[in-house]
């Protein structure tokens, strides 16, 4: 990857992302929550929960780049005040999406840690913004991208001086239909080896199942993955959105014990 300056692995220091108490690229970090931020009754009884089960981060959506314009797009303003609020009570920091350029600067008032989108990735003026920012970035591939172009992606931001950049494989599109995406757990290891930068999994997005997002989660933290982002809603079947991929509390709590018995036996091999 002839390339790479700012992002390219020399020597073995890595980046660690601070984002409140917790170092994202030391130990193993968890961000969980809803898909969508849908009101502060939900919110709220999510965070509490995914608190209590060990997580490091709450995530929220109060943008959505939804496929279809008629289906949910997020409660805006309202949404990141409620994600404030949460952060507030339960001193989780915030991850939420940010999907215009022209609203970073405001967004990011409201958050520890902005996302870029799969859809969004080489969206480069949005690229350029968060790069302005002094926030935490946690990009995720492209859908349709190869790791090199993820990576000139990363590359982007830390040109325009923010050095503080997460990368997240969320999974590509293949001919496999079962599955949402392809979770392409090749792509930790190689961008680990390729940059200095932290790179976590998104089991969610990347299965679309429930039921698959425990397996994937382990796989991650077997491939040598910093952490994860992981959805969980109070009650999935009512959520707003992404409803049959999101995780109960209860079965987030066992599978957040799991990955993280799993990574300390990993620290040991
Ligand atoms: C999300 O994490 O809310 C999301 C929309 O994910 P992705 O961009 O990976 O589809
Ligand atoms: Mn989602």
């Amino acid at each position: 990857m002839k390339d790479l300056k700012l992002t390219a692995k020399n020597g073995n220091g890595r980046t660690i992302v601070k984002v409140g108490k917790t170092e994202v690229g030391k130990g193993f970090a968890i961000i969980a929550g809803p898909c969508s931020v849908e009101s502060e009754e939900q919110t709220l009884e999510t965070a509490r929960a995914v608190k209590e089960a060990g997580a490091d981060m709450l995530r929220g959506g109060a943008f959505k780049p939804r496929t279809s314009p008629y289906a949910f797009q997020g409660l805006g303003l309202k949404g990141l005040q409620i994600l404030a609020k949460a952060r507030e009570e339960t001193g989780l920091p915030t991850v939420t999406e940010v999907i215009d350029p022209r609203d970073v600067t405001w967004v990011s008032e409201f958050t520890d840690v902005l996302q870029i989108g799969t859809r969004n990735m080489q969206n480069f003026s949005l690229l350029k913004e968060c790069g302005k920012t002094e926030k935490p970035i946690l990009l995720k591939r492209g859908m349709y991208s190869t790791i090199e172009e993820w990576l000139n992606c990363a590359e982007y931001i830390l040109a325009e001086g923010n050095p503080n950049v997460i990368l997240c494989e969320r999974g590509i599109r293949t001919f496999e239909k079962y599955t949402r995406n392809t979770l392409d757990i090749s792509a930790v290891p190689a961008a680990r080896e390729l940059t200095h930068l932290p790179v976590i999994v998104d089991p969610t997005h990347s299965g679309g199942r429930a039921s698959l997002v425990e397996p994937l989660s382990l796989a991650a933290v077997a491939a040598g993955a910093d952490g994860l982002i992981v959805e969980v809603h109070r009650n999935p079947k009512e959520a707003l959105s992404d409803a049959e991929q999101q995780l109960t509390p209860a079965q987030f709590s066992a599978m957040a014990m799991k990955v993280r018995k799993l990574h300390k036996a990993m620290e040991g091999i």
